[in-house]
């Protein structure tokens, strides 16, 4: 697979200050496709030195100027949409048909949102006697897991360049191949040198060195929410800005005059899809008790259908946890009803899709993220039930609610502590704000609401 030697600073590519390298697997066949530069604190440094240098120009340049450079950057992506695809299924493993319709197709979407909100936004408003201007926070650092390696890139950098920051981005160290296919985009955009740079490396070394880094002023981080708390943490100790979008573990509630049948087979596929490697996936299915057994054998009927259609997750470490998991479900109690630990495959990390059926709210696979293909189905008496065990978890990032009639589900989703819900199948918005409430972040991304975190209000009073 083609990869780039080096780091992406100041406009150009340049050899890392370490020799390190890190190995690039394809999850399907375990064997390494590429190596990329594992960045030290020392290209940190310099990359946030050409952000901080770069700045004063990008927030000066009219917001029509920067919205033409995402158009580009849009239709730069578009242009290299099947290489996109192909890489991402290289590193990440997902079938490439799933790889071109959403990891592919939806950042390029995405990046088209944020070329038409920088062309619109108001970035001068008057309230009263005041002119509010909305500048850019500044330097960023980009944080970003690799689940959706390009979609979580754009969610971050489009709105940043959007707002006029420049930004350092720091991908994830199992899918940097789709972050330098970025960076080629941003570079052939014609985005001035400095404003954008790219840093592949280690969490713990490069990501800890740009987390920390003084001249950074916002850090927008996505992945688990055990380093969340840590760079929120440190941000909190400068007095920096933070959004953290984190884990979760949402719920999916049929209430009984749902057509049972369309929101099991959705809530499997929601679950399967990507492997379940989805911060919002709904794995926990919330069933009436008179619904229950039906329930089950349809979610069961539906997880055998994905057998051999699902990818790989996406490291050898992510399987053995997620069939830590699986164990203790079994362990706690929980009754197996479709998969379980062992691959489907000889070669690769393949869990197949897992359905656990009495699954109560207590046990582990019920409270904590797995972030793999598992579904966990729990039986509830009555509403006022069922909201207290879709609000029982630490997190709150997405949910979905069926019912017959819509008001009702909606009058549902007004009780629950989360960010994000889907209403008997609604679709993706890319321009609704996604987020997460309790330990499922600090935040929003996308849409307007997205563009505001990477702005800051001054106010001049007449
Ligand atoms: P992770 O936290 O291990 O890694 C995420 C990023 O942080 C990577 O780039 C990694 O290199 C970096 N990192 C690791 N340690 C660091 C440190 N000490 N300092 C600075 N950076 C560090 O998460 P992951 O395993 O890559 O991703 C899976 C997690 O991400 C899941 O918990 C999932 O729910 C979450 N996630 C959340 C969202 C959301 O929008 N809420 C989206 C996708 C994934």
């Amino acid at each position: 697979m083609k990869a780039q030697d080096g780091v992406y600073i100041d406009g150009a590519w340049r050899p890392a200050k370490g020799p390190d390298l890190i190995d690039v697997v394809n999850p399907a066949d375990e064997q390494v496709i590429a190596r990329v530069s594992a960045g030290t604190a020392e290209d940190v440094d310099a990359a946030v030195r050409a952000a901080r240098a770069a700045l004063p120009g990008w927030a000066a340049t009219p917001p029509a100027v920067r919205a033409e450079r995402l158009v580009a950057l849009r239709d730069g992506l578009l242009a290299r949409k099947d290489e996109i695809a192909e890489t991402v299924t290289a590193e990440l493993g997902s079938p490439l048909a799933f790889s071109q319709a959403v990891h592919a197709s939806v950042p390029i979407a995405v990046a088209g949102t944020f070329a038409e909100l920088a062309a619109t936004h108001a970035f001068e408003e008057k309230v009263g006697n005041s002119t509010v201007l909305h500048e850019p926070v500044g330097v960023v650092a980009a944080i970003t897991p690799w689940n959706y390696p390009l979609h979580q890139i754009v969610a971050k950098v489009a709105p940043a360049l959007a707002a006029g920051c420049t930004v350092v981005l720091k991908p994830a160290e199992d899918t940097p191949l789709t972050a330098q296919l970025f960076a080629e985009a941003v570079h052939e955009a014609g985005v001035p040198a400095g404003v954008f740079n790219l840093v592949t490396g280690l969490g713990p070394v490069a990501g800890q060195a740009l987390a920390e880094h003084p001249d950074v002023d916002l850090v927008s981080f996505t992945g688990s929410t055990a380093v969340g708390m840590r760079i929120g943490a440190l941000a909190g100790g400068a007095v920096k800005r933070v959004a953290l979008e984190l884990g979760g573990k949402s719920a999916n509630v049929i209430l009984p005059s749902a057509d049972l049948a369309r929101a099991v087979n959705v809530g499997v596929a929601n679950v399967m899809s990507n492997s379940g490697q989805t911060c919002s996936a709904w794995t926990r299915m919330l069933v009436h008790t008179a619904q229950y057994d039906e329930a089950v054998e349809l979610a069961r009927t539906a997880a055998a259908k994905y057998g051999d259609r699902i990818g790989p997750l996406v490291n050898a470490g992510q399987r053995e946890r997620v069939r830590g998991y699986i164990d203790q479900g079994v362990a706690e109690g929980a009754r197996l009803v479709a998969g379980g630990g062992e691959s489907p495959h000889e070669k690769g990390y393949f869990v197949s899709p897992t359905v656990f059926a009495d699954v109560t709210e207590d046990m582990t696979i019920a409270q904590e993220e797995i972030f793999g293909p598992v579904l966990s189905i729990i039986r509830y008496e009555d509403e006022d039930d069922a909201l207290r065990i879709a609000n029982g978890t630490v997190y709150g990032l997405a949910g979905a609610v069926w019912a017959g009639d819509e008001a009702e589900a909606v009058a549902f989703a007004r009780r629950m502590d989360t960010g994000q819900v889907d209403i008997n199948g609604g679709r993706f918005n890319p321009l609704a704000p996604f987020g997460g409430y309790k330990q499922s972040g600090v935040g929003r991304e996308l849409g307007s609401h997205g563009l505001a975190e990477y702005l800051q209000t001054k106010s001049f009073q007449f």
